[in-house]
């Protein structure tokens, strides 16, 4: 049993890997020179700044991986009470992280904090039409919630427009919560993990996020295939059983790859493009799926030239405050190691559903606006030691209202086709951890299949997939 996995970003890595653990016979083909997609870390002036990912949500799949390839001792965990930020009115406030805070906060009104405190014993159920983050906000707790932390919340995790995006596609625990409990707060604290067991906490590497894809890519060897493009995929043979015919441009060669099984693991506008040939329903339904824009803005200062004491996780930024700058991480004091001694590093985000007009400036443009606007919140004065800019036009798939019906579409017409299968981004959560999830369970499905296929035809030869390559 042969699968090729198209797509070397942390989904089809982590898929890939997954599937030789299960003793499949697998090729990772990935279009780049250097697997790892959005995840980047590169080292600049003595500085280390994150490409995409600043750091993960570690989750038990993830957790394992990271032992599994022998990673532990170089993981850092994030100070779980760091304190987080809200630009309002030009002055950063401090983000509530349980009850006492809450009362205090200038953050929200004495209406909304009722409607917070209170929330447990207003039982309520959801729409059964997909509501948007935003309505439900407004719905169940004011529009200051939304304004002030959701929506800068949504900004910082997705990218997002909260007035398009769908609750129970992007935050499904939370619908659930109030779907099961009449109450989000109830089923916040049910579903608490127990006491004594690890909580999911801010993660990074010694050497950065691009760790967990350098591990991946030493382990997969001779599997991964870089600067390969997949450029078409056809229904055929292989070994005398239905497979797929996989054509690839090698480095300036096109060649022909056969397989028994497919898992496309790349960003929709490319899953369209293969799938499309399959079915012109995949063209469609992968068609659907929308992306915002995100430019990382990073630079570095010396102590001395920043203001503010810029200890703790750092601020995101409500639109109503009119910054192009969505938030601002403090990478230096988030983990050790990303600035040299005496120096503070800040990375910045910039864009988004909500500003996609921006991606219309220079990087240059685009770079200086984002570090006046954080000159100005944390009171730098003088130029940056060091900086950099990473642009991604299609950053962050978005779940937007009707994104839960494109999937369970998608995997109804999956379902036509055994053998193929998709994994990424936009299936099940966009965060390292969501894709890591759903890139195990992908092997998992591709592994039934191999086990399905194997008892229908006992006596396959085995085969050499690493000529292949
Ligand atoms: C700016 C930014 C910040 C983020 N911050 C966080 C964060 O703090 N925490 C968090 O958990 N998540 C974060 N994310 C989200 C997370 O990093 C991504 O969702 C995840 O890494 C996507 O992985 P992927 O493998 O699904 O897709 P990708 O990383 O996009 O990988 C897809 C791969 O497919 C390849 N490919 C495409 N077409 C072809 C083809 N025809 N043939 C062969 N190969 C092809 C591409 O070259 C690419 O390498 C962030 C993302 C971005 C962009």
């Amino acid at each position: 049993m042969r699968t090729i996995v198209v797509g070397g970003g942390i989904s089809g890595l982590v898929c890939a890997y997954r599937l030789r653990q299960l003793g499949q016979d697998v090729l990772l083909l990935e279009e780049s020179q250097r697997a790892g997609g959005v995840i980047g870390t590169i080292q600049q002036n003595n500085f280390q700044f994150e490409l995409g990912p600043q750091s993960f949500l570690s989750n038990p799949t993830l957790l394992e991986l990271i032992s599994s390839l022998g990673l532990d001792g170089e993981l850092l965990r994030a100070d779980a009470k760091a304190p987080r930020y809200v630009l309002l009115d030009g002055a950063l406030r401090k983000v509530p992280l349980g009850p006492p805070d809450l009362l205090g906060t200038s953050l929200l009104s004495f209406g909304t904090k009722l409607r917070l405190l209170s929330e447990p014993w207003r039982r309520s159920q959801p729409p059964d039409r997909d509501e948007s983050v935003a309505a439900f906000v407004r719905r169940k707790f004011g529009k200051d919630l939304l304004e002030n932390l959701v929506g800068p919340l949504v900004s910082g995790i997705h990218a997002g427009d909260p007035e398009r995006l769908s609750l129970r596609s992007a935050f499904p625990a939370v619908h659930q919560w109030e779907a099961e409990h009449g109450s989000v707060l109830r089923g916040a604290i049910k579903s608490r993990p127990p006491k004594g067991t690890l909580r999911p906490g801010l993660c990074s590497f010694r050497e950065g996020v691009e760790s967990l894809v350098r591990a991946l890519t030493a382990t997969l060897g001779d599997a991964l295939s870089t600067g390969t493009r997949v450029e078409r995929v056809k229904r055929g043979k292989a070994n005398g059983r239905s497979g797929f015919e996989v054509h690839v441009n090698r480095r300036g060669r096109e060649e022909t790859l056969n397989s028994d099984a497919l898992v496309l693991a790349v960003p929709t506008q490319a899953a369209a493009a293969i799938a499309g040939q399959i079915s012109e329903t995949f063209r469609e339904l992968l068609g659907r799926v929308e992306y915002a824009p995100v430019a990382v803005v990073g630079a570095g200062y010396r102590r001395e030239q920043v203001g503010h004491p810029v200890e703790g996780f750092g601020f995101l930024v409500p639109r109503k405050e009119k910054l192009t700058v969505l938030g601002t991480v403090w990478s230096s004091s988030l983990f050790p190691g990303r600035a040299p001694e005496g120096m503070v590093s800040f990375t910045s985000f910039v864009g988004g559903a909500t500003n996609t007009q921006l991606m219309g400036l220079s990087n240059e443009q685009i770079a200086k606006a984002a570090e006046g606007e954080v000159a100005r919140v944390l009171r730098i004065s003088g130029a940056p030691v060091s900086r950099m800019m990473q642009r991604w036009e299609r950053a962050l798939p978005q779940y937007n209202l009707g994104h839960g019906n494109t999937i369970v579409a998608l995997e109804q017409e999956l379902r036509r086709f055994p053998g193929f299968f998709l994994a990424g981004n936009y299936l099940s959560g966009a965060s390292v951890g969501c894709c890591a999830e759903q890139a195990v369970k992908t092997a998992g499905e591709v592994h039934e299949y191999a086990a399905a296929q194997a008892l229908a035809e006992p006596g396959h030869a085995e085969s050499d997939f690493q000529k292949q390559a």
